[in-house]
This record gives structure tokens, C-alpha cells and sequence, in this order.
């Protein structure tokens, strides 16, 4: 059976950054995926990399310069509206004294990617099971038949991570919202009126428990959420038939049809598919006792709502920083790995607590003025 000193599960930004910080310190690791190949899934949309988290881990990749060049110019502009359509806020980026720049989340993954050594990930390897061994290695087994073992074995593959069994029992719990992702291409051209809606960066709009969160992509379109307080089963109760995108938009409307007519038309103009997206978080604090030769990243330690905007953030900064710790502790990987831990649980359980009160603030029947009040104190400090 194939041997891997180091196996990480997943080939999203944390265990990119994983393999990236241990390729840079002369460890190399095997990456295992279940995509078909980079390409197979679209990533999403605008990420702001945090200083003290993301940024950081970039510098200790090596590449926070490439990074630089990736940053998207007004990105960091936000605006705060009402149902009505009112602006409450507008701030362009230099009202704005932190440096969150904003980035796409493919020009990130594809900047990590191209920064190992060929063959690092192995693409579609999906990891459908692992186990630990009476020699304490694990032997993890994929959906093709093949198997393998590790003597390091890191669960970085996000919210339903098939390596978190290992250490503990906790799975994902729904958040009580629920997302539909509408895109709008060429949006200034084709969209104009959704293009001033949103503006150059990040648009809020939020009202009677529900939003529209929005932002504009390097490449001119649009990515907007339609967020509602839903039941767990709503993106498939039937409600809304979204293989049916005409009958969908209709539905969706609906949802919306005491708000401005004009958020009416991000969602009638969206292109393509609506697409559901429940939202799901781990319970805030979750941790576990230290099991040999396993841990969790990202997603798969903390997965959180994407109110705090810390995930993809956190994600890096756990992946550099597992890195490290195994860099300095070459022959004592169990040291490494209670390092890294001690220093995982206490930030993400506290961007988890951000995350849950952001979802709160945003989601009740007096907002947007919750997240006013936000960005007031915030712009106070
Ligand atoms: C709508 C939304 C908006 C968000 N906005 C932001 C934001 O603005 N800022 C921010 O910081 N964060 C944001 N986040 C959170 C952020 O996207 C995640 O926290 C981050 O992507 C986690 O990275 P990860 O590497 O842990 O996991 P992922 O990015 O989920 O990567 C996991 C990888 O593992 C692979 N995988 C999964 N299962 C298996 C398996 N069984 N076998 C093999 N491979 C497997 C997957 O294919 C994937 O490539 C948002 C999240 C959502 C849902």
C-alpha cells in the first residue's frame, strides 16, 4: 500500500496554504482532492484577506507580493441599503482605515496552485473513509478502492469532512438561513441598474429578516445572495422549483415583494441557474481531544456562517501555521500538533461568536440599522 509521511485531505485554500508554507520549508506533502480537476467547480466569489490572518500566511507562503497583483482596485467599497432601495451607508475604500483588499477567490486558489510542484494533488480522490492503525498511522481509503497510509494525516476537506470522525462526533448543524446565488454578467452594460445597486465592492441590503448581500467581481459581474430565514428543508421542500429558473425567479420575487422593484431585477436578470445554498455552521467552540497523528483545518475544525468573513481567512491562517509548527518540530510531530491546536480553538471559537451575532445582526425585523450601528462604532475606533 502507497505511503505518505504527510496527507492532507482537501485542495481548498487552507490545504493549499498547508502544502505551500511545508513545500517553501523543504517538506513536501501529498494532497488529495475529489474535484476532477482544478477547473471542475466554480469558486465563488470575492474574498477580503484579513491582515493579522490571511496576509500573514500569505507573507509566510512566500507570496503575499503575487498576492498584491490580485487585488481588486475599489474593491473594499461597501454600501449599506434599505429595502426601499435607500443608501444608509456608502463607503468607498479609502473611508475605510483597515486593509482588507479584495481578492477573488479563484485567482487565490489558482496563485496557491500554481505555486507547488506538479503532481502535488492528486485530482479526483475523494476520501470516503480513514482509520487509524494499531502502529497509530491511519489508512485512509478512497472512492475508487485505493487506499493508503500516513503517519500525518490533516482534514482540510471543509464542512462535511470525511477526516472529522476521527476526532470528534460534532457535525455541521443548519444556521437557520438559507442563501440562493444569482450572477449578473457584464453587469454595468447588460445590468446597470443592479451594477448601481451593488456598486464597485460589497452591497448589504437588508430589511424584515431578509438581504440581499452582493458584490461586484474583477470581471464585471455581479454575484448577489438572496438570503432568507428558512426552515432546513426549503431549498428542497418544492417550494421553489429551481430546475424551473423562469418559475424560480417568480417564486423568489415573491419572497421580495414588498421591496424595491429594482431588487426585483437582480433577480429576474440573474443569468443562468439560481442556485440554493443552505447555510450551516459547527457548534460555536468545537474542539477535540488530541487524537496521534490527525488534525483538522478550515472549514473541517470551524466551519462558521460567512457573517464574521473570517473562513476563508482562518482557513489560511490554520494552514500556515500547522505548517509552521511541524516545520519546528520535525521529529516530534505530536508537539507540533498540540501547538497548532492550543492556538486553533481560542481564535475560532471567538470568530464563531462573531459570526453567529454578524448572522443575528443582519437577519431581524430592525435591520439594516444593526449593521449601521456597526460600522459606526467600527469607524469610531
Ligand atoms: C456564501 C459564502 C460566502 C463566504 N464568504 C466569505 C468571505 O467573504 N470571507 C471569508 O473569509 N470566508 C468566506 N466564506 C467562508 C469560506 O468560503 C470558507 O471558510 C473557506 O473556503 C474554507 O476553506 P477550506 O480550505 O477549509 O475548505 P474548502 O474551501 O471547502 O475546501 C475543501 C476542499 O476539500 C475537498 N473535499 C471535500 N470533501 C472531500 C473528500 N471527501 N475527499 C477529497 N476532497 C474533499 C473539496 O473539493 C474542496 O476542494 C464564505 C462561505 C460561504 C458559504
Amino acid at each position: 500500500m502507497t505511503h505518505y509521511p504527510i496527507a492532507i485531505i482537501g485542495a481548498g485554500l487552507g490545504g493549499l496554504m498547508l502544502a505551500r508554507v511545508l513545500h517553501v520549508n523543504s517538506f513536501e506533502a501529498a494532497v488529495f482532492d475529489l474535484d476532477a480537476s482544478p477547473t471542475a467547480r466554480t469558486q465563488g466569489g470575492m474574498l477580503d484577506i484579513h491582515v493579522e490572518s490571511g496576509q500573514a500566511a500569505l507573507r509566510a507562503a512566500g507570496l503575499y507580493d503575487e498576492f498584491r497583483d490580485l487585488v481588486m482596485p475599489g474593491g473594499e467599497a461597501t454600501r449599506v441599503l434599505d429595502k426601499h432601495a435607500t443608501v444608509r451607508l456608502a463607503a468607498d475604500e479609502d473611508d475605510r482605515d483597515d486593509d482588507r483588499p479584495e481578492v477573488h477567490r479563484r485567482s487565490l486558489r489558482d496563485l496557491l496552485l500554481g505555486s507547488l510542484p506538479e503532481g502535488t494533488v492528486r485530482w479526483g480522490a475523494k476520501v470516503v473513509g480513514a482509520t487509524r492503525l494499531a502502529d497509530g498511522r491511519h489508512e485512509v481509503t478512497l472512492a475508487d478502492g485505493n487506499s493508503f497510509t500516513t503517519d500525518l494525516l490533516i482534514g482540510a476537506d471543509g464542512a462535511w469532512s470525511k477526516v472529522r470522525p476521527l476526532v470528534s462526533a460534532a457535525k455541521p448543524l443548519y444556521a437557520g438561513l438559507s442563501f440562493v446565488e444569482l450572477s449578473l454578467e457584464d453587469a454595468d452594460r447588460r445590468h446597470p441598474r443592479a451594477a448601481e445597486l451593488v456598486g464597485g465592492g460589497m452591497m448589504f441590503a437588508l430589511g424584515d429578516s431578509k438581504g440581499m448581500l452582493g458584490h461586484r467581481n474583477p470581471d464585471g459581474s455581479l454575484h448577489v445572495y438572496a438570503a432568507l430565514l428558512t426552515d432546513e428543508g426549503w431549498s428542497t421542500s418544492g417550494e421553489i422549483d429551481f430546475a424551473d429558473t423562469d418559475k424560480a425567479k417568480a417564486a423568489l420575487v415573491e419572497h421580495f415583494a414588498d421591496w424595491h422593484e429594482d431588487f426585483h431585477g437582480i433577480i429576474t436578470e440573474a443569468d443562468g441557474a439560481l442556485v440554493p445554498r443552505p447555510i450551516h455552521a459547527l457548534p460555536v467552540g468545537h474542539q477535540w481531544d488530541r487524537i496521534p497523528g490527525v488534525t483538522l483545518l478550515g472549514d473541517a475544525a470551524h466551519l462558521m456562517s460567512p457573517f464574521a468573513g473570517e473562513g476563508a481567512n482562518l482557513a489560511l491562517q490554520d494552514g500556515a501555521e500547522l505548517a509552521l509548527a511541524i516545520v519546528a518540530n520535525p521529529a516530534r510531530p505530536e508537539d507540533a500538533l498540540t501547538q497548532y491546536e492550543a492556538a486553533l480553538f481560542p481564535r475560532s471559537t471567538t470568530a464563531a461568536n462573531q459570526s453567529a451575532q454578524g448572522l443575528a445582526l443582519c437577519f431581524n425585523p430592525q435591520s439594516p440599522q444593526g449593521l449601521l450601528d456597526f460600522f459606526a462604532e467600527m469607524s469610531e475606533r
